[in-house]
């Protein structure tokens, strides 16, 4: 099994996109939880971390 790393920062391409229709999500903070913000609407989510991990397409690593 792939081990995904989540890091504050990455942008992140989710399989399923926003209600919006932006799959781009911006991580905001990281632990049991993920919060991550959507890069077109700017809104926020909390999500479980297993699953989030599940539904991402993409990790795009930030540069920081
Ligand atoms: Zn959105």
């Amino acid at each position: 099994m792939q081990i995904i790393k989540i890091e504050v920062g990455d942008l992140l391409e989710l399989k399923k996109p926003h209600p919006c229709g932006e799959k781009i999500f911006k991580v905001l903070r990281v632990g049991s939880d993920v919060r991550i913000v959507c890069q077109s609407c700017g809104r926020d989510l909390t999500l479980d971390r297993i699953k989030l991990e599940k539904a991402i397409k993409k990790i795009v690593k930030s540069d920081q």
